[in-house]
């Protein structure tokens, strides 16, 4: 099929070559002319897939068809997605569609300052990509009104519920107009997402290009058993082996993420960290700077996992295997493009074992085990007893840790009035710092300006209710490290790491 057989305008065409498209993807083969044909569209597609340009293309047609002639643009089309890296990413794509229209689109999430965005929008938009925290402040700040959308879009849906944003969401499709068409794409489809769709869509036409859950066929997958301890060197092993130039490295933990940036730094590999901590400048620094090849590896959390874009990646390194085997599937389709090859490799801790199987199960298939690793598994998994006592220990070390620092910061004299002023974001953020990242908080964070700031990421007592690991709350009495590391069995000291150490 051609991009001619979908009716797609002249300008718009223009840009695909441009682009150096030269016929569409299947999902969009399949969605556009339903698109075009103002049928609401429940889409399943995995990003890599040319989703975007799926539904930005006829909505960008739509849209100049409507209002060639409009004097002030009207907002007709709200396209909400789940992070800020992903909004940039949509209306980067929307630019180079539409750059031979007049169509004005505009950006906005949280995490800047809103001036820009609300100038902007002053002047008249008629496609506007949205995160929804930001979104929702700007629409009771009296900035956007919704009255006028014709077409939304709900991009992302099964991460936007991962992420806690169905609040936002039901808030948001109260002030859209009844009479719209809606599209609602997911890379997966579990029941909560299908009850959601119902609940936006009318009578969608069910477009779906790939099996649910299932990785792109394009990336090899690899694995490498290995011990806790050796994991590091495992990891520039497999980089200066194979003179890897570029790669996406996954971690777990914000901590966890700056610890590897740093590590690799100390070692000759020019690397940046991306997590919900570092600023909106400085998250948008390290992926232009990995885009742009001036740095080998980009340390990521899982905020990185989804919808990142990045053209030609081939690597994606899985420091830490992901508990939810979903979550796999988005990182390593990081890689491998829009049909380029790519490879994916987890390096696997005892702890982790579990994991792979449960990833496995998801994918329909064994990963393939490299034996040339000079750093084999040699370790067994903790036992039960085992791993409740180190997940007591690293909590009693968290509590410490940062009891130490609150009294060195204020010369042991932490009284109300001593406290700094104007740094509780600071310390609250550096506090999650070592928590599984699962969303960029700050911004929900953000829409929530004037409240105090909790964090929405689990804890890992909420963590480890989900494994079934019961623990008491941290406890009152405050021991030295030394004390500390008495108590616990010698094994377990010398075998892991401390997540503050
Ligand atoms: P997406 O799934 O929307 O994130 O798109 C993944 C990548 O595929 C992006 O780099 C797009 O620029 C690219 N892409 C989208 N549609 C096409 C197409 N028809 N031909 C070639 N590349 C495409």
């Amino acid at each position: 099929m051609k991009f001619e057989d979908l009716k797609i305008i002249e300008p718009i065409m223009k840009a695909l070559q441009h682009k150096g498209y030269s016929q569409p993807t299947p999902i969009q083969a399949k969605a556009i002319p339903h698109i075009l044909n103002r049928k609401d569209v429940l889409g399943c597609a995995q990003t890599g897939t040319g989703k975007t340009a799926a539904f930005a293309i006829p909505i960008i047609q739509l849209i100049h068809n409507i209002e060639k002639n409009a004097d002030k643009p009207v907002l007709r089309s709200l396209i909400v997605t789940p992070t800020r890296e992903l909004a940039i990413q949509i209306d980067e794509n929307i630019q180079a569609y539409s750059k031979n229209t007049n169509i004005k689109h505009a950006v906005i999430f949280g995490g800047v300052k809103q001036g820009q965005q609300v100038s902007q929008l002053k002047k008249g938009v008629h496609i506007l990509v949205a995160t929804p925290g930001r979104l929702l402040d700007l629409i009771q700040q009296g900035f956007i009104s919704l009255n006028h959308i014709k077409i939304f879009v709900l991009d992302e849906a099964d991460r936007m519920l991962d992420m806690g944003f169905i609040n936002d969401i039901r808030k948001l499709l109260k002030l859209l107009p009844e009479q719209r068409q809606s599209l609602f794409f997911s890379a997966t489809m579990p029941k909560n997402i299908i009850d959601l769709s119902s609940t936006i869509l009318k009578n969608p036409v069910k477009v779906e290009v790939a099996a649910i859950s299932s990785t792109a066929e394009t990336i090899t997958q690899y694995l490498y058993y290995t011990n806790r301890t050796d994991k590091n060197k495992l990891l520039l092993h497999i980089i200066n082996k194979h003179q890897i130039d570029q790669v996406l490295i996954f971690v777990r933990t914000k901590h966890g993420a700056d610890r590897i940036f740093r590590f690799l730094q100390k070692n000759n590999i020019k690397s940046a960290s991306i997590h919900g901590d570092r600023a909106q400048n400085q998250r948008q620094k390290a992926l232009s700077d990995f885009k742009a090849k001036n740095i080998t590896a980009l340390v990521a959390t899982d905020i990185a996992a989804r919808g990142i874009d990045i053209e030609k990646l081939t690597y994606t390194i899985n420091l830490d295997v992901p508990n939810l085997p979903e979550t796999y599937v988005h990182r390593i389709g990081r890689a491998g493009r829009a049909g380029e090859d790519g490879v994916a490799i987890s390096i696997c801790e005892p702890e982790e074992n579990s994991y792979i199987k449960d990833i496995q199960k998801l994918i329909g298939k064994k990963i393939t085990v490299i034996d040339d690793n000079p750093f084999p598994q040699t370790e067994k998994p903790m036992t039960e007893a085992e791993k409740k006592e180190w997940n007591k220990e690293k909590q009693r070390r968290k509590q410490e840790f940062f009891a130490n620092r609150k009294a060195k910061k204020t010369g042991g004299q932490q009284s109300k009035k001593d406290r700094p002023k104007g740094n509780k974001g600071k310390n609250k953020s550096d506090s999650n710092s070592n928590k599984i990242e699962k969303s960029p908080t700050s911004e929900k964070r953000d829409f929530n300006k004037s409240k105090p700031k909790k964090s929405k990421a689990p804890s890992f007592n909420q963590r480890k209710e989900k494994q079934g690991n019961s623990e008491k709350p941290a406890g009152k009495k405050r021991r030295s490290n030394t004390s500390m590391r008495k108590k616990l069995p010698p094994k377990l000291g010398e075998k892991y790491m401390w997540p503050l150490e």
